[in-house]
């Protein structure tokens, strides 16, 4: 694993969280995107070399719709860039990690993504990310 590639911030409301976060940076976010698959709606902000997601629902069987109803906004996940997703996916396995998706996926922000279970990682959930190339 190389990075933190972004951490991850369950919303509410996005727009009401794009004008505190723009705020709280200095600068609006730079990229909106839709995950259907996910049903989630994100938009990124820069922060110097740092990158913030924010995640909102945009139906009722969303995930992000799941962790607020259980846990309220907050910290959703932590990403790490890796370099190779999949011989990733397949060492933390190996290792004893819960991985959530065994093929990677199409993510946010040009992305190949997987999850491991927060079961399995003292509670926080994260997520695998390879650039797109
Ligand atoms: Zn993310």
């Amino acid at each position: 694993m190389k990075k933190i590639e972004h951490i991850g911030i369950a919303v509410k409301d996005l727009d009401v969280s794009n004008e505190l976060f723009e705020k709280l940076f200095g600068a609006p976010a730079y990229k909106f995107e839709e995950v259907q698959s996910e049903g989630v709606i994100t938009s990124f902000f820069h922060n110097g070399p740092n990158k913030i997601e924010l995640l909102a629902a945009t139906n009722p069987e969303s995930p992000i719709a799941k962790f607020i109803e259980k846990k309220g906004e907050g910290i959703h996940h932590i990403a790490f860039a890796v370099e190779d997703i999949v011989s990733e996916i397949k060492r933390l396995k190996n290792e004893g990690f819960i991985v959530l998706n065994e093929e990677p996926k199409i993510g946010a922000d040009n992305k190949l993504v997987a999850f491991l279970h927060p079961k399995s990682t003292n509670g926080v959930l994260i997520e695998l990310c390879q650039e797109i190339k």
